[in-house]
């Protein structure tokens, strides 16, 4: 659980800090991308920057090259933590931003990238450059497809609408219509010798290229006759792959490449509803029981959720995606703390308690705070897409927090 939250966060902030990035416009050529692959020394980083540091001295206008320098200044302080670039390497954005007023705020960003960067790269501009990392926001979910039949099976992979054929086999089982000479019963028996040596052979090699493939949401396996259902049935499939395969199985009338392009197409419907199925399911129980006469394990609304939470009482936590909040911490100079959900941190507060101005001493997203907590209760934390109906009704509705719980608190 710990696992699948971290993961899923991890996608939820790259996203989330790209959209802020992508947004961020300079009041002039001042805002700074550096790409790190893995390959690059550190070292050498750091004397590419003191080289930008110093014909940043030429710079007419005295405040851009105050906030360029403070910029790269910035940068290397947090390059010095590194001995060597991360396995992904580190892509590091910093400057100088417009704020509300007329007032500017540094702001800076170090990614560590889903995907690995390929080339050290150092941007001055009026913009972050984020080019290189756009790519990696593409949903890289895939299927693993499988056509088989006594005679050939093909192994390949659909990604987005793309299919790419990875392996292909002709089998030796010989047709059960030419026993020659031989005696049938001794005859059959090589057959089926043959056909199993085959299927396992098609299994071996789709653990080879399945297995190791985290994107993967399900493996998709066709074909014409009752040979899919028999390597299905009698476990051919690593036992990991097994729990990947999506029923039902789809009938094609080939089992080549072209074979791969009909169970896709005749799969589609298939494809449609896993993608959202997961979070329709979640929200369909949660529908369940709020329906129920005392709102069951049901819990929704943000003070609500939160209370059950501490308690240890939610079981999963369901936040829309498009919440776009902050959880800050507020202390006044009476030394008064509180807490609070806002839509933008960036402004003034008074102290609930005693009316004085307050500081903001602690700003998260929402969601991150949120998922801080579920790790401590072991609660999985669901996001549900804004896209879908469920989730614009989660968001309407419930301010997009709700929960399922494991008990109802008193
Ligand atoms: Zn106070």
């Amino acid at each position: 659980m710990a696992d699948k939250n971290s993961e899923d966060r991890a996608k939820y902030d790259f996203k989330k800090d790209m959209q802020e990035i992508q947004n961020y416009r300079g009041r002039s050529t001042e805002l700074i991308s550096v790409y790190v692959p893995k390959t690059k020394q550190i070292s050498d980083v750091m004397a590419y920057l003191r080289n930008e540091q110093s014909q940043a001295s030429n710079i007419k206008s005295k405040t851009t090259m105050k906030n360029v320098q403070s910029a790269i200044d910035s940068i290397a302080a947090r390059l010095k933590t590194y001995k060597s670039p991360p396995e992904n390497g580190v892509v590091i954005f910093c400057g100088e931003v417009p704020r509300a007023g007329d007032q500017t705020k540094m702001v800076q960003y170090v990614i560590n990238p889903p995907e690995p960067i390929t080339a050290f790269l150092y941007r001055c501009d009026s913009t972050f450059f984020t080019e290189p990392l756009e790519s990696m926001l593409l949903d890289k979910k895939c299927y693993g497809l499988i056509t088989i039949d006594r005679s050939e099976a093909t192994l390949g992979i659909l990604s987005g609408s793309r299919i790419q054929v990875l392996k292909h086999f002709d089998s030796l089982v010989p047709s059960k219509h030419h026993q020659g000479g031989q005696s049938s019963v001794r005859f059959e028996r090589l057959i089926e010798i043959a056909a199993h040596e085959f299927f396992k052979k098609v299994a071996d090699n789709a653990t080879e290229v399945f297995l190791n493939r985290p994107e993967l949401l399900g493996i998709l396996i066709g074909g014409p006759g009752a040979t899919k259902e028999f390597f299905v049935k009698e476990e051919y499939l690593h036992h990991e792959l097994r729990k990947k395969v999506v029923s039902p199985l789809v009938d094609t009338g080939y089992t080549d490449e072209s074979g791969l392009r009909e169970l896709v197409q005749n799969a589609q419907g298939i494809i449609t509803d896993m993608q959202l199925t997961q979070e329709k399911v979640y929200m369909q129980r949660l529908f369940t029981e709020i329906r129920k006469a005392d709102g069951g394990l049901s819990c929704y609304g943000e003070d609500e959720v939160r209370s059950a939470l501490d308690m240890g009482a939610v079981d999963m936590l369901l936040l829309s995606d498009s919440l776009k909040k902050r959880r800050i911490t507020l202390e006044c100079p009476n030394g008064h703390i509180h807490e609070k959900t806002v839509a933008d941190a960036d402004q003034k507060f008074q102290c609930p308690e005693c009316g004085q101005s307050a500081t903001v001493t602690k700003d998260e997203d929402l969601i991150d705070d949120f998922f801080n907590r579920a790790d401590a209760y072991n609660t999985r934390l669901q996001l549900i897409s804004g896209d879908s109906e469920e989730g614009d009704m989660l968001l309407k509705a419930f301010g997009g927090v709700a929960a399922l719980l494991r008990y109802r608190p008193n």
